[in-house]
């Protein structure tokens, strides 16, 4: 028999996403901020604590519009780390925004929070903390440093949605947490994302960047009896259809969680073996935090190792894939950023990371991707 082909992503649906479509489609209201645009804002007001949650069409979109909302400026810096997707650098650079690039921690490969303060200058605006795998920073320290250096912080929680740092939902704890619904993250709705504000006095000019400059959320609301041009502002908000297979999605939220975190654990578990004998080292989780299962890693020993072991899944029909190309050596971030020490921890661990399938429905076949990872090994020796 020909061995199936097990994908690295694959969505998972409910199987009520089309019910919802269908009704939004028969409320007649397409556009954004619709019926289930505000049940998908509730929702996320909830369960983060957030004052203020605003869908968008990505969280490119919603770091796009924090970047608007701390009124980035030519030249102004922002502290973040190199081993990240392009997005966290790309919405300050559109505003003419310097990265300034930080070394992570070995253990979870976020920002190393010890590196922070060194990098500050009169210049520096904002840092932007990414929780790698949904996996938390430090942010108390973080928040502690901005808070005596008057700055912004911008949680990149595109992984981070269902997870928690001390108890705290990530996306809630600075002052603006950015989502994800992009279909290779947890809670889907094909491309989607969301702003969360955090305080109170920053959320009416939030919506209004989102709606093209104008105070129509506040007309709607009753609030004011026309709405006009008030500030900057662009499109950012999604049509009705993407907030009715969102809202499916998110009522299922418990149960997508648990059952990632069930194929997460039986991963860590299989690989303790491989792990005690020095030949991968398995993801770190802090004790003061709660996880979201985004992501199974492993860190092998060395860039040839991780190139044979990606091409030996392949050819078992596994695929595998590695990320990222750390930002301060892509051709635009060394055009565009800058960093001061030498980033070692980041290249190092760029070379060694292969993230495994983890998708619902893989449960089928993981007994077979550990069995096939461990004949690596043994092939290996
Ligand atoms: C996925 C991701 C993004 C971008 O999310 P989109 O919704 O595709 O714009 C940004 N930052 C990180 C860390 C991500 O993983």
């Amino acid at each position: 028999m020909q061995p199936v082909n097990i994908p690295f992503n694959k969505p998972y649906m409910t199987g009520r996403e089309l019910w919802y479509i269908a009704q939004a489609h028969a409320n007649g209201h397409l556009a954004g901020d619709g019926a289930f645009t505000k049940k998908c804002h509730s929702w996320l007001e909830k369960r983060t604590g957030a004052d203020t949650a605003l869908l968008t069409h990505s969280c490119t979109a919603a770091l796009e519009i924090a970047a608007l909302l701390i009124d980035i400026k030519p030249g102004d810096e922002i502290i973040m780390p190199s081993y990240t997707f392009v997005s966290t650098a790309n919405a300050f650079v559109l505003r003419g925004g310097v990265p300034v690039f930080v070394d992570i921690r070995p253990d979870t490969l976020n920002i190393n929070e010890g590196l922070i303060e060194q990098a500050i200058t009169p210049r520096t605006k904002a840092i932007v903390p990414v929780h790698y795998a949904g996996v938390p920073c430090e942010m108390d320290v973080i928040m502690d440093i901005a808070h005596r250096h008057n700055l912004f912080v911008i949680e990149d929680a595109a992984q981070g949605i269902m997870s928690t740092y001390n108890g705290k939902p990530l996306g809630s704890i600075g002052h603006f947490g950015c989502l994800s619904f992009h279909e290779t993250k947890n809670i889907i709705s094909g491309e989607g994302g969301a702003l969360l504000v955090n305080d109170e006095s920053l959320a009416l000019r939030a919506e209004i960047i989102r709606e093209k400059g104008t105070n129509r959320s506040q007309f709607f609301r009753g609030q004011v009896d026309k709405y006009t041009w008030c500030d900057v502002g662009s499109s950012y908000l999604p049509g009705e259809l993407i907030a009715a297979f969102l809202w499916a999605q998110m009522e299922a939220a418990d149960e997508i969680t648990t059952k990632r975190l069930d194929i997460w654990n039986k991963y860590h578990a299989s690989f303790v073996g491989l792990e005690q004998r020095g030949l991968v080292r398995r993801p770190i989780v802090p004790d003061n935090a709660t996880h979201n299962a985004h992501m199974y890693y492993l860190l092998l020993s060395d860039l040839a190792t991780r190139t044979r072991f990606i091409e030996f899944l392949k050819e078992k029909k596994i695929s595998s894939v590695f990320h990222y190309v750390p930002l301060h050596s892509a051709p635009a971030g060394l055009r565009l950023g800058r960093f001061n020490e030498a980033l070692t921890i980041t290249d190092a661990m760029s070379e060694k990371l292969v993230r495994l399938p983890l998708w619902i429905g893989l449960e089928e076949y993981q007994d077979e991707v550990i069995k096939t990872i461990y004949s690596f090994f043994e092939d290996a020796k």
